[in-house]
């Protein structure tokens, strides 16, 4: 691996940022619970929406959002032949891959230990963590994060422009766990088809292809193939983001987009803020550095 393709992993140099804003529409009812037990001050209904605490308006949580995309970018990957863990807890790359024989965590552990009391030996140590880094996590880990290693995406609470909630009543659902059970009967809060949340994205130091596969999520997710929050087997879920405005930021003074590592493409795109109607052309040339690109890490050798 080259050492320039080793930037875009290190959070301390700025290469380029992308921000995506737009609009999230729910096309049916919408279900994101406040989680176990959680009730609001005057709410009546048993299983109520998350909402802000001073203001009572329901939002979307970034890290929900964060969760769909991880897991709508597993299914894109795997059919594409690219390997990516499953980013659950205990599960995620730095949990599994071994690196001199232990787990890659435990691995970064000791290392940062050992360059934090060896200052003489830093540079070289933090060169060794991110090729060690990039050569034994898959994209999701890269990209959304994982235990010791921080992503390179943040998604934004979606806050409501406007909404209305429902009340169902009559299903069975576990209070403790969310999940339908039989037995007791409890009022579900929803959010009603035709609601309206602001939805942003950002990303820092995205290669090319790393930004068409953001743009493959979203379509999944566009779909209607891919569902978001609870109660999915009754038909919740369904949502459609709609984007509005894209910027890209360079810091290279380059007027296309460098490819950012060995895999990665040009992409003929200059730096700057795209709008609605021109967002989907610019995407086009990212999904095809995406749908071209040939990933070779995680290093087999290491296997999950
Ligand atoms: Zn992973």
């Amino acid at each position: 691996m080259s050492e320039s393709a080793l930037m875009w992993i290190n959070n301390r140099i700025l290469l380029r940022r992308f921000s995506i804003k737009g609009r999230l529409v729910t096309k049916s009812p919408l279900r994101v619970g406040s989680g176990r037990g959680k009730q609001y001050l005057g709410s009546t209904v048993d299983l109520a929406v998350i909402k802000y605490e001073s203001t009572g308006t329901p939002y979307i949580p970034g890290n929900s959002l964060k969760g769909v995309f991880r897991s709508t970018g597993e299914r894109i990957a795997n059919t594409r032949g690219i390997k990516v863990c499953s980013g659950l807890s205990k599960q995620t790359c730095p949990d599994t891959k071994k690196v001199e024989g232990i787990p890659l965590l435990k691995w970064l552990d000791n290392k940062r230990r050992e360059i934090r009391s060896k200052p003489e030996k830093y540079q070289e140590g933090y060169r060794e963590i991110l090729r060690v880094v990039f050569d034994n996590t898959c994209i999701n880990c890269k990209l959304f994060g994982a235990p010791s290693i921080s992503g390179k995406l943040f998604f934004y609470d979606s806050e409501p422009e406007k909404y209305t909630l429902g009340v169902r009543t009559g299903i069975a659902i576990s209070r403790s766990t969310g999940a339908v059970a039989r037995g007791a009967l409890f009022q579900v809060e929803y959010v009603e088809p035709g609601s309206i949340f602001y939805f942003r994205l950002d990303g820092m130091n995205l290669p090319n292809y790393a930004i068409g596969y953001i743009a493959e999520i979203i379509g999944e997710l566009n779909s209607g193939r891919v569902r978001v929050g609870g109660l999915k087997s009754r038909g919740f879920g369904l949502v459609e983001i709609i984007l509005e405005e894209l910027k890209i930021d360079t810091y290279d003074g380059s007027m296309e987009l460098r490819p950012l590592d060995n895999f990665d493409k040009l992409v003929n795109v200059a730096p700057g803020v795209y709008h609605k109607e021109q967002i989907p052309e610019i995407l086009k040339k990212f999904i095809e550095a995406w749908r071209g690109v040939r990933i070779e890490y995680p290093l087999e050798a290491s296997g999950y």
